[in-house]
């Protein structure tokens, strides 16, 4: 029988919201014992890597003010966000901004000496919190170090969770693996919190780590909660070729140029006002129309592509503001962008649905929340603008902590767990993997599942590459979870990838069924068979749930506090 490790709350995920959590809950009650349990070592969480900022309003003197980032956020999202989300993350994201300065964040600078903020696509004012060009890396490495100043917070760093325990619908903890042992254990908890990020790796062109596949996602899915807006995938304009590896938006927040085989600025006749600082589903959808109509340059790969161009930024500039790019440029693309422009095309960067919560991160399921890229409060709706998402996860992380937190005060004791459901998740994973029998190599069968998203529901969509993507997958899904190469019991990272490959297909199916309902273009979804917005049909969100056969999708009212649906121009 799987040993049981009890806590007062489980954070699963180690990335920005789940630290921010586990400070906030451990501040809240000195006497809780928190879990924080995650897949990967902590400083290699996803959101090491982001780069370019973190959305805040701090210059209110100098002419920014938070009904513009309200407003900036909404628009950004095609309307579909839900307005009284958007104006909780304006209101609260100061408040964190000045927070990580007091534990030891070390923004960049003006002259003066105070703190900087740079431009950022969609914004209407340079809002955009900086550390030179690796955000990411700072933020986690001051949050990690105030985590370790509490002796309440325990970290299980790659210990890999499969499923949710649960009573009816209240939380009861987690399954997980410690994958040095490859012991299969039970977590108790009264209280849990999901943080584990985003599921881009779904596709093949990607900007995201590899590790971020939707586990959290599909336990949650699996548990019988919902999943919403999954259909709005973000592509992010610059990822460079081959790899798919990210050139920040503050690149061209900087200044930079994108350019075509004609050497023109071509974002002038899409956005003529914002230019290359248009929201990122405009900017995306321009450069693949470049490329479709033949202004696209080819990649020594065969890909087409088109160019970034910085060297007109300076070598001091560059060396001073971007330092972390030019070194990505001149170590996986050849090319020091103080030089010459260097070839990008856009990359999937971000899922704007996720599990389904309310303002509060709560989920369907008592004592149990969501924060961060894995959860949908409905902040960014069918768009997300840069530098909100790791902004979200700060304020998202710093309110589910303290409910979470002050939920497993009122409820101390878990009741015995359902050992029904703890014998059922271990039949699953151990008589589907190591007793039952397939042919198919799992590592093809991912190939092909991200190969289909990319080429069936990549930024221009239609119904019958959707309908092609939904058969392809169901038939992968039939080929999957039939065994395990390695049947070691310590560090088998195959067994966990097989489990891993699981969750992206469930996940990849409710991302086609959602963008195969949706008839209609908003934000980063762009039907070429239903071109324009349908606000009496669609101004909606997509909500879906697993069943044993097709997910069964509905809808969710947005919710309306200020601003009435209007054109989106930039
Ligand atoms: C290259 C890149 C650059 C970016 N730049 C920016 C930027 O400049 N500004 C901005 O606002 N946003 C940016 N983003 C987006 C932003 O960084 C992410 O959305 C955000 O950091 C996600 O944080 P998170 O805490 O939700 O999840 P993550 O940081 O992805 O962490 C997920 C955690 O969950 C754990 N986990 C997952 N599954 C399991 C499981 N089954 N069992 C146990 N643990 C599990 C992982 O181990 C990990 O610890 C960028 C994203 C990328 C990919």
């Amino acid at each position: 029988m799987a040993d049981t490790i009890s806590h007062d709350l489980i954070i699963i995920g180690s990335g920005l919201a789940g630290l921010r959590a586990a400070i906030s809950a451990a501040s809240t009650h000195d006497s809780l014992n928190i879990a924080v349990v995650a897949k990967v070592q902590v400083m290699r969480s996803h959101s090491v890597s982001a780069e370019g900022g973190t959305a805040a309003v701090i210059f209110e003197e100098e002419g920014d003010n938070k009904e513009s980032h309200i407003y900036d956020t909404i628009k950004g999202s095609d309307f579909l966000a839900d307005q009284d989300v958007a104006e909780l993350l304006v209101r609260s994201m100061p408040f964190e901004i000045y927070q990580l300065e007091h534990w030891g964040m070390p923004w960049s600078r003006r002259e003066n000496g105070r703190i900087d903020q740079r431009k950022f696509g969609g914004y209407s004012f340079p809002r955009a919190t900086y550390a030179q060009d690796k955000v990411g890396f700072y933020e986690m490495q001051t949050l990690y170090d105030t985590c370790l100043k509490y002796d309440n917070i325990h970290f299980y760093n790659e210990w890999f969770c499969t499923s949710i325990l649960s009573d009816a619908k209240d939380f009861r903890g987690v399954t997980a693996i410690e994958m040095k042992s490859g012991d299969f254990v039970k977590f108790k908890a009264p209280a849990g919190i999901i943080c584990t990020g985003g599921a881009g790796r779904i596709y093949s062109f990607s900007t995201y780590a590899y590790s971020s596949t939707p586990d959290g996602l599909d336990m949650a899915y699996r548990a019988g909660l919902a999943l919403k807006d999954m259909e709005f995938v973000q592509f992010h304009p610059t990822g460079i070729l081959p790899s798919g590896i990210l050139i920040t938006e503050g690149a061209r927040g900087e200044g930079g140029y994108l350019i075509n085989n004609q050497g023109e600025r071509f974002m002038k006749k899409y956005a003529p006002t914002k230019l290359e600082l248009a929201s990122r589903d405009v900017v995306s959808r321009a450069m693949m129309r470049e490329i479709q109509e033949g202004r696209g340059f080819k990649h020594e790969s065969g890909v087409d592509c088109l160019k970034i161009d910085l060297s007109h930024l300076g070598e001091d500039n560059i060396k001073k503001r971007l330092a972390g790019i030019r070194e990505i440029g001149i170590k996986f693309s050849g090319i020091d962008v103080i030089e010459e422009p260097i070839e990008i095309r856009p990359v999937c960067h971000y899922m704007m649905g996720g599990i389904h919560t309310n303002i509060n991160g709560a989920t369907e399921m008592t004592g149990l929340w969501a924060a961060g890229e894995a959860a949908c409060n409905s902040l960014h709706g069918a768009n997300r603008l840069g530098a909100n998402s790791t902004s979200e996860c700060l304020v998202w992380g710093r309110i589910t902590g303290r409910l979470a937190a002050e939920y497993a005060v009122d409820h101390p004791s878990v009741s015995s767990i359902s050992q029904h459901q703890v014998i059922e998740e271990e039949k699953r994973i151990y008589d589907g993997l190591f007793r039952s029998r397939g042919q198919v190599n799992p590592y093809e069968i991912r190939k092909e599942l991200t190969d289909t998203m990319d080429a069936k529901a990549h930024i221009f969509r239609n119904e019958k590459d959707l309908a092609e993507g939904l058969k392809k997958v169901r038939h992968l899904k039939q080929q999957a979870w039939k065994h395990v190469d390695d049947h070691a019991k310590e560090y088998n990272t195959n067994f966990i990838n097989v489990m891993e490959i699981d969750s992206m297909l469930r996940t990849a199916e409710i991302v086609l069924a959602g963008a195969f309902n949706r008839r209609e273009s908003r934000g980063a979804h762009a039907r070429t068979d239903y071109p324009n917005r349908d606000d009496i049909n669609f101004l909606k969100h997509t909500i879906g749930y697993l069943t044993t056969q097709e997910p069964k999708m509905s809808w969710h009212p947005v919710t309306f506090t200020r601003y009435a649906p209007m054109e989106r121009k930039y």
